[in-house]
Parts: structure tokens; C-alpha cells; sequence
């Protein structure tokens, strides 16, 4: 799992270190596939339920799942990269929203309150807590700034499988749920809207849109819970 996620995490950083002006979405995709076979791994999404790519790469009011294209990404936009690989039988799944050059203060809030969300959720992978905690500490905060959190799409555990369960929603009650213990792999991943919650699938049946139209953000990592510190095997120094 450790070396799963450090292959995931730095593909992430990859991808992240590429959102610039005029890069398309399609050139991240193949370097990301070459980083992760270079190290071999194989990505974990492609040919995932059909999906076509390594990375699902998410623009603006994408909130998951966006299929990589000739697209250029330009000026201003946020772009949610996610990924994971598979190495030696095991996965590590990760995203992160990333800025494209200069973007707005309302869209750097969103990305950054979407990030320390996760963490708040984190503080509360603890092993003999419920997954309720994990849950209710990320969608308290984000909508404590009166963003939407999205219940359609959830987190998950994962392992030999991409996604196994538990199912992580980041909303619900404390106390609630499964009771966390040592060695459970999580995939812990706040979709964050601006607007409202509300989401809808595309004609492509892949790329999911706020139903408003206003941006969305992501940030995801795997977690192994141990004891009162948590591994979080896809985070790269
Ligand atoms: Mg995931």
C-alpha cells in the first residue's frame, strides 16, 4: 500500500506540477500513464468500468471523473487531477485541485477550504473511532463556508480493489458507522462545490458537472488507520 500510493501521490505531483496555460489535458494523460509504468505500476483507472485514461482530469464546474481531451487548459481555471495506481496487487488512489496561472480569490478559497477539509476529517481516522467522525468533520467545515457538499459521490476503501468498502460519505453524523480499525485503507475525498450540491452526469456518462454551473474542488489521499496516527500512503516529500 505504501509503495501503491507513492507511486499515485507522485503521478499526482506530476500532473499538478503540468497544469499551465496551453498544456492540454491529454498531454497530462500521457505523461502520467509514462511515470506510472515507469515505475511498474499500472494506472489504476484505465479501463476502469471503460474508463479511457489514466487521470480523470475535472475543469472548473467538472467536480470528478472528466475524460482527458485535446482541451488546453488556460488561464484561470482549476483543475481537479485524480489518479491511482496499481503496484504489486495494490492500489493507492489521489486528487488534488489545481490552480492554472492566476485564478480568483473565490476559487483559491474553495480549493483551499476543499483541502483543509480532508484534514479535518483526518484528525478524526483514528483507530477505535466510527467513520461517522471522519465524515461529519469533513462536511461540517466545508459547509461552515456555506459551500455544497457533494452526497452522490463518495470516498470508499480501497486495497487489492480500487473501490471496496466502506463507502466514506463526507457528510453525516458522528458516532455513527463502522468502528475504525488498525490496517482499514480509506480513500477519504471531499468534493466540494461553490454552489449547490446538485450534480448531473454528461451525454458521455463519465463527466460529472455541478448542476449550477459554479465550480467545484477536490482533494483526495489514501489513509491506513494505526492506532492514533494515520498513514497516509499517497503524500510524497
Ligand atoms: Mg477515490
Amino acid at each position: 500500500m505504501r509503495e501503491a500510493g507513492k507511486i499515485a501521490g507522485g503521478a499526482r505531483a506530476l500532473a499538478a506540477s503540468l497544469c499551465k496555460p496551453g498544456v492540454s489535458m491529454l498531454d497530462i494523460d500521457r505523461k502520467v500513464y509514462a511515470y506510472i509504468t515507469h515505475h511498474k505500476a499500472t494506472p489504476s483507472f484505465l479501463n476502469y468500468g471503460g474508463f479511457p485514461n489514466s487521470v480523470c482530469i475535472s475543469i472548473n464546474d467538472v467536480v470528478i471523473h472528466g475524460i482527458p481531451s485535446e482541451r488546453k487548459l488556460k488561464e484561470g481555471d482549476i483543475v481537479s487531477i485524480d489518479v491511482g495506481a496499481k503496484f504489486k496487487g495494490f492500489h493507492g488512489d489521489c486528487a488534488e485541485t489545481v490552480a492554472v496561472g492566476e485564478i480568483s480569490d473565490e476559487a483559491k478559497k474553495l480549493i483551499e477550504v476543499t483541502k483543509q477539509s480532508f484534514f479535518e476529517g483526518l484528525k478524526m481516522a483514528k483507530t477505535g473511532n466510527r467513520l461517522g467522525d471522519i465524515s461529519n468533520a469533513i462536511g461540517t467545515y466545508a459547509e461552515s463556508f456555506g459551500y455544497g457538499v457533494v452526497d452522490k459521490y463518495v470516498g470508499h476503501g480501497v486495497g487489492r480493489e480500487l473501490h471496496e468498502d466502506p463507502p466514506v460519505p463526507n457528510f453525516g453524523r458522528p458516532g455513527r458507522g463502522i468502528r475504525l480499525r488498525d490496517g482499514l485503507a480509506l480513500a477519504i475525498e471531499p468534493m466540494i462545490n461553490a454552489g449547490t450540491r446538485d450534480v448531473y452526469v454528461d451525454d458521455d456518462k463519465w463527466t460529472v458537472h455541478t448542476a449550477d454551473g459554479k465550480l467545484s474542488a477536490h482533494y483526495e489521499n489514501t489513509v491506513v488507520i494505526m492506532g492514533d496516527e494515520p498513514i497516509i500512503t499517497t503524500i510524497v516529500e
